[in-house]
């Protein structure tokens, strides 16, 4: 047999022509010249066919080209690699494709040219447009929330909002905050993640959460509702001293609806549900310590001067402990002086 082709004299492959023939007359891939990528500027994702994505520009290139490039169902096994090199106004993509033609093995290449323009995408848009399904609202029970919760929640919220954005929530944002009648409002895209927000609030910082929804109109048929998520804060914060049934606490820390504290007449730490604390009174918080000297100490008590008026006073230790130390922090309470513990003491 012999090619009709090129005469040659052999195997004929396909089409009464040989393999060689065959192949310069065919070309097994084909794409487009130039790509053209939409990219949002205030996010920096790509928009793959109808959605937006993000993901490296790389992986949004390697989908395009497995989309737009056609390979003939002739090919087995056909694999697609992408290289890229910025030019002043566009990208340079080489496109090279390889597969079995029968057992031959097949490499085609194309070069390509991407162009990237930009686009606000459906999440910035819903942005800017003010679009949140949800507030968060955080007060706290009787008083103002302090400016240092006020810029340790804000922060909190702000870094738990980028790890669920990170682990792939894209349609996730904080729209607006502020803060209002002497607490804060987040308001949020999603439903869901408020309601994880707030109950993430609530494990640091205690009280308890409130949902309410309210009508906000009809969308493609359905009610559309808006949620509110009311967190009160307790009254009750870490580092206050209270006092409970005659006894004064420092608390030490709120979790939930749990109160761990100290009881300073004995040293003894306790855990209370919050709502037993609740309507406590407040002594006060750090301006209460004040830092006396050692003077001597026996088993069952310190003596201690006052750096300011040199007057002496002694104070019943409230467990067996020893001082090593030259300063020792006090609170006096109702005219009784509380020894607080140190880091720096030795427990016996
Ligand atoms: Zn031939
Ligand atoms: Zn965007």
């Amino acid at each position: 047999m012999f090619c009709v082709e090129c005469g040659k004299i052999g195997e004929i492959f396909r089409d009464a022509v040989c393999v060689d023939c065959y192949m310069k007359a065919h070309s097994f891939t084909k794409g487009p010249d130039v790509i053209s990528l939409s990219t949002c500027p205030h996010c920096g994702s790509y928009k793959y066919k109808n959605s937006w994505i993000t993901d490296s520009f790389d992986e949004i290139l390697k989908r395009w080209i497995k989309h737009l490039f056609d390979i003939s169902g002739e090919i087995n096994k056909p694999k697609i690699s992408t290289e890229h090199k910025e030019e002043k106004e566009y990208i340079k993509g080489k496109v090279t494709i390889t597969g079995f033609l029968d057992n031959i093995q097949i490499t085609e290449e194309h070069d390509t040219i991407v162009r990237i323009k930009n686009d606000v995408c459906d999440v910035c848009s819903k942005r800017f447009g003010g679009y949140h399904e949800a507030i968060v609202q955080v007060r706290a029970d009787n008083r103002n929330l302090t400016k240092k919760e006020i810029t340790m929640i804000k922060k909190y919220v702000e870094s738990l909002v980028k790890s669920l954005q990170e682990k792939g929530h894209r349609g996730l944002f904080i729209t607006d905050m502020g803060e209002e009648h002497g607490g804060l409002d987040f308001f949020i895209s999603d439903k869901g993640s408020a309601k994880t927000i707030t109950k993430k609030i609530q494990e640091s910082y205690g009280g308890e959460i409130k949902k309410s929804s309210k009508n906000i109109g009809m969308k493609d048929g359905r009610q559309v509702y808006r949620m509110t998520y009311l967190l009160r804060l307790p009254s009750i914060r870490k580092g206050d001293f209270i006092s409970h049934e005659g006894a004064i606490f420092n608390i030490y820390t709120i979790s939930r609806n749990k109160v761990h504290i100290l009881e300073l007449s004995g040293w003894t730490e306790k855990i209370f549900d919050i709502k037993e604390l609740e309507n406590d009174n407040i002594i006060g918080r750090d301006e209460l310590i004040k830092e006396m000297i050692l003077v001597s100490q026996t088993k069952e008590e310190v003596q201690l001067m006052d750096p300011k008026t040199y007057k002496t006073f002694e104070v019943r230790k409230p467990k067996n402990i020893s001082y090593d130390l030259k300063k020792v922090k006090i609170v006096k309470i109702e005219d009784e002086i509380f020894l607080l513990p140190d880091n720096n003491i030795n427990h016996k």
